[in-house]
């Protein structure tokens, strides 16, 4: 009995996440599922639009893409053609370097340094 609500409460947490991917409420696809059931979140989810809007920004945000200055349609960010009006690109400023932590002694000893 425990595992069954486990289960209904895991599968109801990914159908929260579906419905994120979607660029809805992950709240709303939760509690559908939690209060319904998840089957039947996740095939309302199924038949729900996505919202571009929202997955556009998310993207944007991500600097995975980027809008075109010509035509304002999302291209990726590494490309230097915009695939909807062919516009060459200026390729993106390279993202500021990660910080590099130094090795750890118990690194070293692994690699076999002395
Ligand atoms: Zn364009």
């Amino acid at each position: 009995m425990v595992s069954l609500i486990l289960f209904w409460v895991i599968f109801s947490l990914l159908v929260g996440l579906y419905y994120t991917r979607k660029g809805h409420s992950f709240a709303y696809g939760f509690f559908v599922s939690l209060f319904l059931s998840p089957l039947l979140g996740f095939l309302l989810g199924l038949f729900l639009e996505p919202n571009i809007k929202v997955i556009e920004n998310r993207a944007l945000q991500d600097r995975t893409m980027r809008k075109c200055p010509d035509c304002a349609e999302l291209v990726k960010a590494e490309a230097i053609v915009c695939r909807h009006c062919g516009r060459a690109l200026e390729p993106l400023a390279p993202e500021p370097p990660k910080e590099v932590k130094p090795p750890s002694p118990l690194e070293d000893f692994f690699k076999g340094k002395p």
